[in-house]
């Protein structure tokens, strides 16, 4: 076993006992390499490195009371790895590629898979798919390269569901309209970071970006999806730049299963002062609640609006979608969504 204080998680990375490797070359992939070390060796001319042709998953695994291993909606993430992978012009691996690596990369490190009483905690996938193939050339890449990591994680920076205050910052975007936004490519990482570097220097853990054209209507935040409840409601954006998070998808289904009525639609910027609990969602944390959420005309200023959702706390609507969610995941309820995918 691992010798790892679960408690003590954050989403950070530690080292495994194995990567798992494929490389599409002259039309086919190579056998999967499981590598102990996770170094990797190829080319400095490969086009990940100089034009960003690289995409990316999130997905957890856990350990169920019952000893089982569950990995959640892993088909999702093999569907959206090949749309991000169409949209950079690359291969990508079929579902069912996707799938097995995932499963081996679980079961070759197993034991850095948190056990079921370390609340939170999981085995976080990261696969990767890579522009590989030397080149100088702007095209996409003929060789792309497709890996499984993991490390554990724990599922909160701070204390259980501590709301977080963020930032809208009306002189930045993540993405151009009819841009890259909806696809889940590292290059939309990049374009974020100097306005996160921004705002985290000024105290906020998130920015939140509006609709690239018109600065009227919420987007999402840097790396996780807007919602907000209002009334029996749950609100959250439609936007062409804006990514397809499967946990927002899934507090959808979760939402109306629960007699919630859902709206996805556009939402303006003018109705926060109206909504009773916002929140972040994503793979990473589920759902964050946000406490404080600051508009400033320019990051770099003084002058805001302050909208301020609850006490500080988790609100009641948003904490029942966490828990339903969450005890799905680990088999605590019953899955009546067919969501739960078996590692055996
Ligand atoms: C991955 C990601 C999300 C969350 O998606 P999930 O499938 O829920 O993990 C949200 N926004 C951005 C920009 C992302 O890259």
């Amino acid at each position: 076993m691992a010798n790892i204080d679960w408690s003590k998680l954050t989403f950070s990375y530690t080292k495994t006992n194995t990567i798992l490797k494929t490389v599409y070359k002259d039309g086919a992939w190579t056998p999967i390499a499981s590598l102990t070390e996770d170094y990797l060796h190829f080319s400095a001319y490969a086009g990940a490195l100089h034009y960003a042709i690289e995409c990316f998953e999130g997905l957890k695994a856990f350990r169920g009371k019952d000893g089982r291993i569950r990995m959640f909606r892993p088909e999702e993430n093999a569907k959206r790895l090949q749309r991000s992978a169409k949209y950079l012009g690359i291969e990508a691996p079929s579902t069912e590629l996707f799938i097995e690596m995932c499963e081996r990369c679980i079961k070759e490190n197993e034991e850095f898979l948190p056990p079921y009483e370390a609340t939170g905690a999981s085995l976080y996938l990261r696969p990767t798919l890579i522009g590989s193939n030397p080149q100088l050339g702007v095209q996409s890449s003929k060789e792309s390269t497709f890996m499984v990591l993991c490390s554990p994680v724990g599922a909160y920076v701070g204390g259980a569901l501590d709301a977080v205050d963020v930032v809208i910052a009306r002189n930045y975007d993540r993405a151009a309209p009819n841009g890259s936004g909806s696809f889940k490519v590292g290059g939309n990482y990049a374009c974020s970071l100097y306005s996160l570097n921004v705002a985290h220097a000024q105290g906020y853990k998130a920015v939140l970006y509006l609709d690239p054209a018109t600065k009227t209507k919420i987007d999402e935040f840097n790396s996780s999806n807007f919602f907000a409840i209002k009334d029996n409601k749950y609100i959250t954006p439609k936007s062409d730049s804006i990514l397809p998070s499967i946990t927002n998808m899934s507090l959808e289904t979760v939402a109306a299963h629960l007699g919630m009525e859902v709206e996805r639609r556009e939402v303006f910027v003018e109705e926060l002062k109206t909504f009773e609990e916002v929140g972040e969602c994503g793979t990473a944390v589920v759902i964050t609640p946000v406490h404080k959420l600051v508009d400033k005309p320019f990051l770099e200023s003084e002058e805001e609006t302050v909208y301020t959702f609850g006490d500080g706390k988790c609100g009641p609507k948003s904490l029942r979608l966490y828990n339903f969610i969450t005890q799905l995941q680990k088999g605590d309820i019953e899955d009546p969504f067919g969501w739960v995918h078996f590692v055996e």
